[in-house]
């Protein structure tokens, strides 16, 4: 019996070589798992660097995350998924991203791995977000404009530049050009206006914590 049983689970082992284990990220409630172990170290730390940027703004890392680093699945024109309410986030790995991403869109001017950290920050944005209570009943654009605006946050001096360059940042953006028919039928407009309109607060951190709190909302109210 013990020996059958012995066999059966080493067989087990041998068929299936590809499988690994979760890494589990240092100092973030973060564990990541990918074909390649350089990329889950990627996201480790960028994981390491977001958690302190979206903590300062009012979105802390209070539940487990996981990473998944994926070749496909994500349908079409999809990069990255935060699966709400499982603590789930599935991204597109590297050079899979190299083959699939938009030759024209808001962040086509950053090199592929610094576009896949900034996805590693959107997403783990919804997770944070995703643990905290939404007063409106709805939080679909409100959640975005927290992701959009933490992963353009994140992104060196010279890449926002790059990003920037095609958003009219004078152009004064009202409170509800900010929204969900925006974002589904436009999402690079919607980051363009997110970015411009967080902007034209007076303290950008501060105006994201009071986003992250519920004070104010960019989604309609359920009546
Ligand atoms: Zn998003």
């Amino acid at each position: 019996m013990f020996i059958t049983r012995a066999i059966f689970v080493g067989s087990l082992v041998v068929s299936c070589p590809a499988v690994r284990a979760e890494f589990a990220c240092d100092g973030v409630p973060v564990r990541t798992l990918a074909a390649d172990a350089a990329v889950e170290e990627r996201v480790c730390a960028i994981a390491e660097q977001a958690a302190q940027q979206l903590a300062r703004c009012g979105l802390p890392l209070t539940r487990e995350v996981t990473i998944r680093v994926v070749d496909e699945g994500l349908g079409d024109g999809c990069v990255g998924l935060y699966h709400c309410g499982q603590d789930l986030i599935e991204i597109l790995s590297p050079q899979r991203l190299e083959v699939q991403r938009k030759e024209q869109s808001l962040f086509s001017n950053l090199a592929t791995q610094r576009f896949f950290d900034s996805v590693v920050v959107h997403e783990l944005a919804h997770a944070a977000h995703d643990a905290l209570p939404c007063p409106s009943g709805v939080c679909l654009a409100t959640s975005e404009y927290l992701a959009y605006n933490h992963q353009i946050m994140s992104l060196s001096s010279v890449d926002r530049e790059a990003v920037m360059a095609s958003i009219d940042m004078d152009r004064i953006v009202q409170h509800d050009e900010v929204n969900a028919s925006i974002l589904f039928f436009k999402p690079d407009t919607f980051a363009a206006r997110a970015w411009a309109h967080l902007n034209q607060r007076e303290d950008a951190c501060d105006y994201l914590r009071h986003i992250a709190r519920g004070d104010f909302t960019f989604d309609r109210e359920r009546p």
